[in-house]
């Protein structure tokens, strides 16, 4: 092969690829995944990888030579990039972007053989100077460590540190070390996996005779059913049988202490961790540590998915209904359960799907595959909490007056005073829900999107939840001149003042994404409460998560209906799942649990079924309305968004797209695969700024059908002003 397509990372424009000669002293040695080193314009050499070889150069393109290998050990595969163009395809994106979001650039950046380390030979301090010894003393206690990093943190220069290699103190060399092991894994002691209770070992024997589906595996178990340890008896046949795992959750906190509980089960030395915020340095090692196989169960959150784990013999996605396992933004907008099941099919290895509350497709295509278990007891019998009802709608008796209904007061109290700890879910942020004039009915909206404005009583701002613009409460109507402005609704802030008033001898804290500004918060908040620091916990959808306390006896949802009345197709199943998983939280350990739902709709199936956590039901009234309007999973969606800052030209070029799709869809007959609705404006039509237009095309599950898309969807060009997002199997259409 004559020359190397290569991936360079370049300052101001981005991850491109370039060709370049194949000099001949390279040939047979120059191999995919490796990092080498090119000539870049002005910048001179710089650091690229390799991923492609041809024997032809692109029209018009003058090509310089490959300057060196870096390193002849490959980061990835050839089958690793199939799968990229895999994503690539199915998600109407291209190649590039996808290269973007899944190999960490860094990694070219940092290349092995161009670090240094440090090491101590002399630790005779005599006659150096105090700063001398304090750096000394610090390489001493850290031992061998990456150069960079050690200078760092001994806030010393490399002038320095090539004074004392001089002086012979220590030695500076180009062996790269890997850096110290997570701090996560700190104090965790290695113990033995449970014995099965018969539940979980007749499910454990049923999947392990599934193993060899082509499809994926569902397990429905409710919460604090014992999956984990169903999960962590098979992880230890793929073990033994000599492949590797990898085992993701939704979230970075989730993956974390997933990674503990692993490392307790199968030591520290197999098993890693892989999510967004982990340190180009760590990535850069467990990459490396993956590639050459020496990691075994690689944990992690979504982009996991993507990290080059070898030989996998099982691949496990905890909490599958999840919306974070999808990026929405930006581009690629992938899907990690989609995505993880290309993986698994490549290596053949099985894909287990766990959750209380499954996804609606995922549970129909399981069901239909015959590849669904159940376990629908918590461990030991450990009774779930059975939600009773406070409906709202008798607001005429004092007692439901208040935000905090008197009933949910009154249990409040007593489980306090039994020393026991309460979570109240209020999901949404902020102190109030829209700011209105009671003159003439206007509510004040962010002026770059179309959706109100929210009150935060601790900034003392109105902020916008989409493009965070934040504004001071204005004194008039911007309608009618009217100073009679008022906040209505209520976010969790007006809960948690609510709650102090109401009971201010106990300890309150709030837990949402308004606190995510402080690095680590909301860990800290969790552990705190984990410890019992605090006796009621008031929260978004972030405390319905994961929570593990079993002193929690109460869980209180200030209103159950928020969820419900957003108008979109998964409304009702996200309102489901939250609701059961909050309920969840109560009564995990040996006290008994007891769940209050506020209500104005008392009535409704989604809200009913998760009254009594009866995921069956919901699921079979659910589906039926799938099928009647043909949304997933009896139709794939692909969804198109156009947006411009100029609203009428937003709307002609989704016009014209919408209208160009109909028509080819027509000529080359795929009218009985696809079907284009729109272009509408979006529900929520104007974000930062940005008018917006959408496409739906509802695709009949045919893989023609997508194809024909993907090709329609790359010839098209747009005008400068206009943006164009394809979301393939979207989260939501608002
Ligand atoms: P899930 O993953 O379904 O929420 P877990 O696997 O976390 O449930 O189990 C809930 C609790 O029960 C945990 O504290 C777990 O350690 C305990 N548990 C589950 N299975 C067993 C078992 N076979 N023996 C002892 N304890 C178990
Ligand atoms: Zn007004
Ligand atoms: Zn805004």
């Amino acid at each position: 092969m004559k020359y190397a397509l290569v991936l360079v990372n370049i300052k101001g424009l981005g991850v491109k690829t370039f060709s370049y000669i194949v000099p001949d002293e390279m040939q047979g040695i120059a191999k995919i995944g490796q990092a080498v080193l090119v000539p870049f314009g002005r910048q001179g050499l710089i650091n690229a990888f390799v991923v492609g070889f041809s024997d032809y150069l692109p029209e018009g393109i003058r090509a310089k030579k490959i300057n060196r290998i870096l390193d002849e050990t490959p980061l990835f595969s050839i089958k690793y990039l199939k799968l990229l163009e895999w994503v690539a395809n199915y998600y109407c994106t291209d190649f590039v972007t996808v290269l973007n979001a899944a190999i960490p650039m860094k990694l070219i950046e940092k290349n092995s053989k161009t670090e240094q380390s440090v090491v101590l030979i002399n630790d005779n301090f005599e006659g150096l100077t105090k700063r001398q010894k304090e750096v000394l003393e610090l390489l001493k206690t850290e031992g061998k460590s990456p150069l960079i990093e050690f200078e760092e943190k001994a806030k010393t220069t490399r002038a320095t540190m090539k004074k004392l290699a001089e002086a012979g103190y220590v030695k500076i060399e180009l062996e790269y070390v890997y850096r110290n092991p997570l701090t996560i894994f700190k104090d965790v002691e290695v113990e033995p996996l449970f014995e099965l209770s018969p539940d979980q070992q007749s499910v454990y024997e049923g999947i392990k005779d599934k193993l060899k589906s082509p499809n994926p595996i569902l397990l429905h178990g409710v919460t604090a059913s014992g999956k984990t340890e169903v999960y962590f008896k098979l992880i230890k046949d793929v073990l033994d049988s000599g492949k590797n795992v990898l085992f993701m959750a939704p979230e970075i906190a989730l993956a974390s202490q997933l990674t503990k509980r692993l490392a307790r089960k199968f030591g520290i030395k197999d098993v890693a961790i892989w999510h967004s915020s982990i340190s180009d340095g760590e990535k850069y090692d467990v990459w490396q540590r993956l590639y050459n196989n020496e990691i075994r169960i690689l944990a992690g959150a979504r982009s996991a998915v993507f990290a080059p784990l070898q030989n996998i013999g099982l691949i496990i996605i905890d909490e599958e209904h999840e919306g974070a396992y999808k990026q929405t933004n930006p581009a690629p907008r992938y899907d990690a359960r989609v995505v993880a099941r290309r993986l698994a099919q490549f290596h053949q290895a099985p894909l287990l799907l766990g959750s209380a509350t499954p996804d609606v497709s995922t549970y129909y295509f399981a069901q239909n595959n015959n590849n669904i278990f159940q376990m629908l007891k918590r461990f030991n019998n450990a009774p779930l909490a059975k939600p009773e009802v406070i409906n709202m709608q008798e607001y005429g008796k004092a007692a439901y007056r208040s935000i905090i209904s008197k009933p949910l007061q009154t249990e409040i109290k007593e489980a306090v005073e039994n020393g026991k700890q309460v979570i109240l879910l209020m999901n949404r942020r902020g102190f109030s829900t829209y700011t209105q004039c009671k003159a003439c009915g206007t509510v004040v909206e962010c002026p770059d999107c179309s959706i109100p404005m929210v009150w935060h009583a601790d900034g003392k701002k109105l902020k916008c939840h989409y493009c965070s613009k934040e504004m001071s409460f204005p004194d008039f109507c911007p309608q009618c001149g009217s100073d009679a402005l008022s906040n209505s609704g209520s976010g969790t802030q007006k809960i948690e003042i609510l709650v102090k008033e109401l009971f201010p001898e106990y300890r309150v804290e709030r837990i949402d994404s308004d606190i995510l500004t402080k690095k680590n918060a909301h860990i800290e908040l969790l552990g705190k409460f984990q410890k019992g620091e605090i006796d009621i916990l008031v929260g978004t959808q972030m405390i319905a998560k994961g929570l593990d306390n079993p002193n929690v006896t109460l869980v209180g949802v200030i209103s159950a209906d928020t969820g419900f009345s957003v108008p979109d197709f998964r409304a009702s199943e996200r309102g489901f799942q939250l609701l059961t998983q909050v309920a969840g939280r109560a009564g995990r350990g040996e006290y008994k649990g007891k769940v209050l739902f506020q209500t104005y709709n008392p009535d409704y199936y989604a809200f009913q079924t998760a009254k009594s956590q009866n995921y069956n039901k919901f699921f079979e009234t659910e589906i039926k309305a799938r099928q009647e309007f043909d949304y997933p999973p009896f139709s794939q969606i692909i969804r198109l968004i156009l947006s411009s800052q100029n609203n009428f030209r937003a709307e002609k070029s989704a016009m014209e797209i919408a209208m160009r799709l109909t028509t080819m869809t027509e000529k080359f007959g795929f009218t009985e695969y696809l079907e284009t609705l729109g272009p509408t404006p979006c529900i929520i039509s104007k974000i930062n700024g940005y008018y917006r237009f959408q496409i739906l095309i509802k695709n009949k599950l045919s893989q023609k059908g997508h194809d024909f898309v993907s090709k329609f969807m790359n010839k098209i060009t747009l005008p400068k002003d206009i943006k164009l997002a394809i979301d393939v199997d979207p989260l939501d259409i608002l």
